[in-house]
């Protein structure tokens, strides 16, 4: 039986030692805010059993993560459906690239990019009653954890800088791949990314997917299948330009985003989330990516 409290302990001391972690997003000016030396790493067993170091349990914005719930969602209101409006290719390109839309008519690579997520957004818009309490109720019970909640000034942030975002929203509904206005599916979007969890509360909430749709209470929240398809789009597209390089070193599903958080899981084993704010210049975690590649090293479980 693997020693998994030893084996985060050793990991959070030998990157706790590292100097040049790269840098924390700026680009939303809420997020620069955020002190560079968090480190935290939570580890949550199918079994039931959970492992904790660091920083695990204080919360920070979960950014681009969102995108794998809003997905979710939409699988579950739509279906398949969802694939007339957005594809499942890996992009190769940075997560705000536009270049790829016009070449595409207006569909965007995968959901798991901004522009992706954007079309997501307006689905989850169009589907639910009260869309940005629906959603926070649906992260909510995936993670157990009424207490889950958005930052309103870190989407405010977002909207005033908004710019790249306003760009591909305008774009995709110049080709008629958004059925509502442009203004409020970003403040749904902006919303979805201001989610403030903690390692913890990410573990639990991505338990599903790792457990073929039942969470931690056994509910079953997502078909299988639909299971066995989110986790395909981690593994290709969870990591922008550099989702091969995430397969290569880590080699499990996972997602990033630029509040510095990874959640990333062996289905039918474990999930496992890390925080460190300083991304590198891909915009994924410096320190979560290695906290992650050491992990699946020392204890030889991936799914390869
Ligand atoms: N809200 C961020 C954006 O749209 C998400 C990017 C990310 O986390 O990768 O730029």
């Amino acid at each position: 039986m693997l020693d998994y409290q030893a084996i985060l302990e050793e990991i959070y001391s030998s990157l706790k030692k590292t100097e040049d972690t790269g840098e924390v997003a700026s680009y939303i000016p809420e997020l620069a805010k955020i002190p560079k030396d968090k480190l935290g790493i939570h580890l949550q067993l199918i079994t039931g059993e959970d492992y904790a170091v660091g920083d695990a349990l204080e919360k920070f914005s979960i950014q681009s993560i969102s995108k794998v719930f809003s997905l979710s969602k939409a699988f579950q209101l739509v279906g398949n459906k969802l694939l007339t409006r957005v594809d499942v290719e890996p992009s190769g390109n940075p997560f705000n690239h536009l270049s790829l839309l016009e070449l595409e008519n207006g569909i965007p690579r995968n959901p798991l990019i901004n522009s992706g997520a954007i079309v997501v957004a307006d689905i989850l818009l169009s589907n639910l009653k009260n869309p940005k309490e629906d959603f926070l109720n649906f992260v909510r019970e995936l993670a157990h954890d009424d207490s889950i909640n958005f930052n309103v000034k870190v989407a405010e942030s977002e909207r005033e800088t908004g710019f790249n975002n306003y760009a591909a929203a305008n774009l995709l509904k110049s080709f008629g791949n958004l059925q509502n206005d442009v203004d409020d599916v970003l403040d749904f979007y902006f919303h979805q990314c201001s989610i403030m969890m903690n390692c913890k509360q990410l573990t639990n909430a991505f338990f599903v997917y790792a457990n073929k749709g039942k969470c931690l209470k056994n509910v079953l929240h997502l078909t299988p299948s639909q299971v066995k398809r989110i986790n395909a789009i981690m593994l290709t597209c969870g990591f922008y330009d550099e989702a091969g390089e995430f397969a290569f070193e880590v080699g499990l599903p996972g997602k990033s985003g630029v509040g510095g958080g990874i959640v990333a899981l062996l289905p039918h084993c474990f999930t496992i989330a890390t925080w460190a704010p300083a991304l590198n210049p891909q915009g994924n975690s410096y320190l979560g990516m290695q906290a992650l590649e050491q992990f699946t090293t020392k204890t030889k479980l991936s799914i390869f």
